[in-house]
């Protein structure tokens, strides 16, 4: 399928060539999705909305709920305005969420539709009920990814919600970054452990995981609660999980309410797991319990276990900015050699992170930000590798060159039940083991002669 891709590598600029990322309203809806009785509301035609919602159901295998302002050619022409009125007094009359979260599209944002005002206006108007809200963020997919936007629409989540009223109380705001409901879960469950008060927001545990009951809810009972995120500034601290996906919330809520913030990679690997307990041990003078700490020592266990097979493996990693600066450090925590880093979202930090990590270990690696899969293909066939580690957008390239592939990432269209374990922690570090050492024995395997062919590894 991608036989033609030469090995030459010629320098571009303009053109992206499967891309390694999505459009920016994707990210804002998964994260409008986090807050508990919200309808996403795209603010375009219906063409958007429907491929925003499909990508999401096809790597959640749930249905995923959004409406949209239905642009038509009227639309393009005289502003969307009045389809938004329309919508709002539908979603309201129909639907009755509690929020509705807007995002724009590139069609929106190319006519420059006045959000703020469109939704003051309905309010006036009465199309907005007492006690509900309606929220809004820009998502103009022409900029930045699906990361982008989720950073976007938890900014908004500040802006609109985030009150300090008050004094400080002794809770910290956990912003969790781009990750799936499981991981959101882990992070509870960690927090939790250690019994330390936290708002975490937004939060898609039991909404894209919720329990098959056999009778649909628009609204599942997950998601954080808008009281909750009044809260948030009055805490004592945010950290901020991933900087691409959680800083701008963090820094927007130092700005709004004076809550101070830290920056912290996505707690994936052991090393950035290790990371967030200290600070969640800085933070509240607790230690973690015995349970977390017996976590950690199975973590290590298997490590020491199966270092044996890693060592010295070449990787090639590309996917979400934050995961893979935390999933490059746990590779090389691993004794392997991740050659070629790769992803899609703009910034140069990923460049600089990922560097960093690599220069003592694998300094000639190839790392690149804002950049697509046609590249790591041909920075593969000029050094091939080991282990692809990505979403599933790599196996193209994995069936190509032969190659053993795990899937990590967003999104993974082609397999089902990965939503519902952690990458993150302790206990998503002894799964992403698992699954890369399999998929390295899988192929050993298949090659062996039969005198190699072990019944015990
Ligand atoms: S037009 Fe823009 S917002 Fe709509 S699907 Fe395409 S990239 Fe995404």
């Amino acid at each position: 399928m991608l036989d033609m891709t030469p090995k030459e590598i010629v320098n571009r600029k303009a053109l992206r060539i499967n891309p390694a990322k999505t459009c920016q309203p994707i990210g804002a809806l998964y994260a409008s999705l986090g807050i508990h009785n919200c309808l996403p509301h795209s603010h375009g035609s219906q063409g958007c909305c429907a491929y925003h919602r499909s990508h999401l159901t096809r790597h959640h295998k749930e249905p995923i709920m959004a409406s949209t302002s239905s642009f038509t050619e009227g639309s393009a022409v005289f502003g969307g305005g009045a389809n938004l009125r329309q919508a709002l007094r539908t979603i309201f009359q129909v639907y009755n969420p509690d929020v509705v979260a807007v995002h724009t599209t590139c069609l929106s944002e190319t006519i420059g539709d006045d959000l703020p005002s469109l939704i003051k206006k309905a309010r006036e108007d009465g199309l907005i009920p007492k006690n509900k809200h309606v929220i809004h963020t820009n998502t103009p997919s022409y900029v930045g990814s699906h990361i982008t936007g989720f950073s976007n629409m938890t900014v908004s989540m500040v802006r609109y919600f985030s009150e300090k009223n008050g004094e400080t109380k002794e809770n910290l705001n956990i912003i969790p970054g781009f990750v799936e409901p499981s991981d959101m879960r882990e992070i509870k469950r960690i927090m939790a452990s250690m019994k330390i008060p936290f708002v975490m927001f937004p939060d898609t545990s039991d909404v894209l995981d919720a329990p098959q009951t056999g009778r649909f809810k628009m609204y599942p009972r997950g998601g954080t609660r808008v009281e909750e995120i009044q809260k948030s500034g009055a805490a004592q601290a945010t950290l901020a999980l991933g900087g691409f996906a959680s800083e701008a919330a963090a820094q927007q809520l130092e700005q709004k309410c004076d809550v101070a913030y830290q920056v912290l990679d996505l707690p994936i690997g052991i090393a950035a797991t290790d990371r967030f307990i200290q600070a969640l041990i800085d933070f509240s003078g607790k230690q973690p319990p015995e349970s977390l700490m017996a976590d950690r020592g199975r973590v290590v266990d298997i490590m020491t276990d199966m270092l044996q097979y890693f060592h010295g493996k070449k990787v090639a990693v590309f996917g979400d900015p934050d995961h893979i600066i935390s999933m490059t450090e746990f590779l090389v925590n691993l004794g392997m050699k991740p050659v070629h880093v790769l992803t899609g979202t703009p910034g140069k930090l990923f460049e600089r992170r990922a560097k960093s990590i690599l220069k003592e270990s694998v300094p000639e690696a190839n790392v690149k930000a804002y950049s697509d899969l046609f590249l790591l293909h041909q920075w593969i066939k000029n050094e091939p590798v080991d282990l692809i580690l990505g979403n599933t957008y790599g196996k193209y390239i994995a069936r190509a060159e032969d190659i053993p592939f795990v899937r990590f990432g967003f999104p993974i269209l082609d397999r089902i039940g990965h939503t519902y374990f952690p990458a993150v922690g302790y206990r998503g570090a002894m799964r992403l083991l698992e699954k890369m050492l399999d998929a390295l024995l899988d192929r050993q395997e298949r090659e062996a002669p039969d005198e190699k062919f072990e019944l015990v590894m």
